[in-house]
């Protein structure tokens, strides 16, 4: 597979790239991203190949399909990590929520949430890959919550890569806050600061834009990579698990194959979105990708309207922050493989100097027959989290926002998927508050409260975090972030 660049070449890139490369240096030309040039369907038989392979099997047939510049004994080894989650030969359980609809719990790994679904592998290729060419690497994240753990927990004590995490101190959970600073590696380093999420990213742009910060990482050395999903090496382990739910409908008698359903993306940066929408180009039969988001409803009104509109919004915190996100860095991959560079780089354009941009309708028409959306408020979310309880199922918030979508009568007897993108652990005061009516406990108590309500234990990967000593304690003003990562690279602290 090749990877072009979605807006074009400004001769400072390469123009197209191999996956590997795209992986190490996912930046492109005039701001843009590394994306595939073209995907092709799998063969006709494909998925009756592989209703009884397992998760492995089947996703390095995909990935192999794919031709990725990556050896088949390290895809395997990368694929292998999935056998740490609960259920070594089910690493994302497909679970009966009622008739017709179906939940795809992608929160089985370390972290507990989506995100060690790619980030377990990718983890293991980079470092790999950058041990194999003696190369450093740096990975800076701000994290909103969920990409911190899961990309320390993935590069904790891999050789060549060293992470540096930011948060925004009182802005994450509790659990979240805890499965960083308890992480202990030297290749780690993770940096509290005051502020919200906005601030934390924006110190990250700062330091990436910095002159000094630049000329000592090349002193040293070092190159920046990314692990947020710009990174083509964090959607490609995206694009397999919808296979995986199909097949086990299939298996179950539930559907035949080539049955159509539909898909419901609890979604920010639509990351998992497009790993969706290239499972449909792969030749999954996929009816609807429905896209559900919070009070941030920016994707809502541009799969409805076709207008992605920036210019009369603030963003808005939610209680699934994950998805506290007005712009979607993944939709600019759709654009690219709609409608071309030369557009999708109009487009954007528009977007960063007036705020907005309106699809024509021609170009509006493709989006709408691939996607649908809605959003789910606060409120509504936690009605369907205090619902699914009534019914014996605890989801998080973020999952919620697809019980919104997928009563919608639309959908009403198609076969639907909900993927649920974290345990309700990551965020049990919210979920004790709708089924307790408890509001305001700490993380604590409030797991507590609802292990206790539902008469389970919190699982044990949570509660040994509140025991763990903290490796991690700096939390800094912004403009000290730079001397701390300086310190962490050389050593001296
Ligand atoms: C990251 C995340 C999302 C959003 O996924 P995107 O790929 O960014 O759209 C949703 N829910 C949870 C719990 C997450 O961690």
């Amino acid at each position: 597979m090749i990877f072009t660049e979605t807006r074009g070449n400004d001769g400072s890139h390469e123009a197209s790239v191999s996956f590997s490369e795209a992986l190490l240096s996912p930046m492109a030309s005039f701001g843009g991203i590394y994306s595939p040039q073209e995907m092709h369907p799998v063969a006709a038989d494909f998925l009756r190949r592989h209703i009884d392979s397992s998760y492995q099997e089947m996703s390095l047939a995909l990935l192999e399909h794919l031709e990725i510049d990556i050896e088949t004994p390290l895809l395997r080894q990368a694929l292998d990590l999935y056998r740490r989650f609960d259920d070594p030969d089910d690493p994302v359980p497909l679970v009966k929520f009622e008739d017709r609809l179906f939940v795809s719990e992608l929160y089985h790994g370390p972290t507990r949430a989506f995100k060690d679904m790619a980030l377990q592998p990718f983890g293991l290729i980079l470092s790999t890959l950058a041990r194999q060419q003696d190369r450093q690497f740096l990975i800076l994240t701000a994290t909103s919550g969920d990409t911190g753990p899961a990309a320390l927990e993935t590069f904790r004590g891999r050789a060549n890569i060293r992470v540096a995490c930011l948060y925004p101190d009182g802005g994450t959970s509790d659990v979240q806050r805890l499965q960083m600073v308890t992480e202990a590696a030297d290749n780690l380093k993770v940096i509290g600061i005051h502020g919200n999420f906005d601030d934390a990213q924006s110190a990250l742009k700062t330091l990436l834009a910095s002159e000094t910060f630049n000329q000592r990482l090349r002193e040293m050395n070092i190159s920046l990579s990314a692990a947020n999903s710009v990174n083509f090496g964090r959607i490609i382990f995206q694009m397999l698990y919808q296979f995986h739910s199909y097949l086990a409908l299939v298996r179950w008698g539930e559907i035949e194959l080539g049955d159509e359903v539909v898909l419901h993306i609890p979604s920010g940066n639509f990351g998992n979105a497009l790993g969706a929408y290239y499972a449909r180009g792969l030749g999954l039969p996929i009816a609807k990708i429905v896209i559900a988001s919070n009070a941030n409803n920016v994707l809502t009104e541009w799969i409805d309207s076709g207008r992605y509109d920036l210019s009369k919004r603030d963003l808005i915190a939610t209680t699934s922050p994950a998805m506290d996100i007005l712009k979607s860095s993944n939709v600019e991959r759709v654009l690219f493989d709609l409608f071309g560079a030369t557009r999708t780089r109009e487009l954007m354009q528009q977007l960063d100097d007036n705020g907005w941009y309106q699809l024509s309708p021609q170009e509006h028409d493709p989006i709408r027959a691939i996607f649908a959306a809605d959003f789910c408020t606060d409120e509504e979310s936690l009605h369907y989290i205090r619902e699914g309880f009534a019914q014996g199922y605890l989801m998080d918030p973020h999952t919620a926002t697809c019980f919104k979508t997928c009563r919608l009568p639309e959908f009403a007897g198609q076969v639907n998927i909900v993927y649920s993108t974290a345990e309700w652990t990551k965020f049990a005061p919210v979920i004790d508050e709708a089924i307790n009516g408890n509001r305001s406990q700490n993380d604590r108590a409030a797991l507590d409260a609802v292990a206790a309500s539902a008469q389970i234990d919190v699982p044990a990967i949570i509660d040994d975090l509140f025991d763990k000593p903290v490796a991690h304690p700096g939390v800094v003003e912004k403009n000290a972030i730079e001397a701390e990562i300086l310190d962490f690279l050389t050593g001296s602290d």
